[in-house]
């Protein structure tokens, strides 16, 4: 009888489904850096993925899980877990098969920002325990919208997930898209949101963090100019700043990436023109 009851409650109660209705889902793509759209074929309350909350949305009518799969992620079978308003937990499965993703090697002039030395660390370390927990948000009032618009018009690079050598030592994987544009040139919000943080870091230069909701985060780096403060709400197409060269650049660019999960996945998958 209690299971009934809440049953009815979940079905009336729009508090206990913490789905959100979305217009348009991504592009699948269930690669390593990719996302995985897997039908949870019930009504989930909260959903969870290397015991990270994930998003679970409603389109047409269909609940689905949206989840950022890491780039460090093993090939083969994956697994979430679902519960239900009644506590109940279930377990999907989903299979991620390989990308080959190629390497890259790049020259930087200046040493320090390939071998940071103490007190540089310090402040590096100190930049992404900030942007770790901007990248942690998680905003249940705004509605995600998944069909992006480029946020710079410029010669967007296919450079998510290049394995990359600086000056021939290895780093970490390149987490996200690179637009060359000539410096000044505007940066637009992709989708709306709301702006998380900004900064100025060692690695990013001007950098700011757009929340969308629901886990979903997008990143811009090494911007000229900051045009919005934390707090404010953004639109599609609303300019947020201009391409610049600050961090650690070989020229003026944007990079743009996009968390699910505090997963960085391919920000291609976003783009609908
Ligand atoms: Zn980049």
């Amino acid at each position: 009888m209690r299971r009934i009851l809440l049953c009815c409650a979940a079905l009336l109660c729009p508090f206990f489904v913490h789905a959100v209705e979305v217009t348009s889902l991504p592009v699948a793509s269930n690669v390593p850096g990719g996302i995985a759209i897997v039908d949870t074929a019930m009504t989930a309350t909260e959903g969870r993925y290397r015991n990270d909350k994930i998003m679970l949305v409603e389109f047409e009518g269909t609940q689905y899980a949206i989840i950022g799969i890491p780039l460090n992620a093993a090939i083969g079978e994956h697994s979430l877990t679902l519960e239900s308003a009644d506590g109940t937990e279930v377990t999907r499965l989903f299979a991620v098969q390989d990308k080959l993703y190629v390497e890259q090697r790049l020259t930087i002039t200046n040493e320090r920002q390939v071998n940071p030395n103490n007190d540089d660390m310090v402040r590096i370390n100190r930049e992404s325990a900030e942007m770790n927990e901007a990248f942690s948000s998680w905003d249940e009032t705004l509605q995600p919208v998944f069909a992006m618009r480029a946020p710079v018009d410029g010669v967007r690079s296919s450079s998510f997930g290049l394995k990359r050598f600086f000056n021939e030592q290895p780093r970490a994987p390149h987490s996200g898209m690179d637009i060359a544009a000539p410096e000044g040139t505007p940066i637009y919000a992709p989708a709306p949101g709301v702006v998380r943080s900004t900064g100025e870091y060692f690695f990013n230069g001007n950098t700011i963090i757009l929340d969308h909701g629901h886990g979903l985060i997008s990143l811009y780096c090494h911007m000229n100019t900051i045009d919005v403060v934390p707090g404010t709400r953004v639109e599609t197409g609303e300019q947020i700043g201009k391409v610049g060269q600050t961090g650690r650049v070989t020229g003026p660019h944007l990079h743009w990436s996009i968390n699910l999960n505090n997963v960085r996945v391919d920000p291609a998958l976003f783009i609908q023109d």
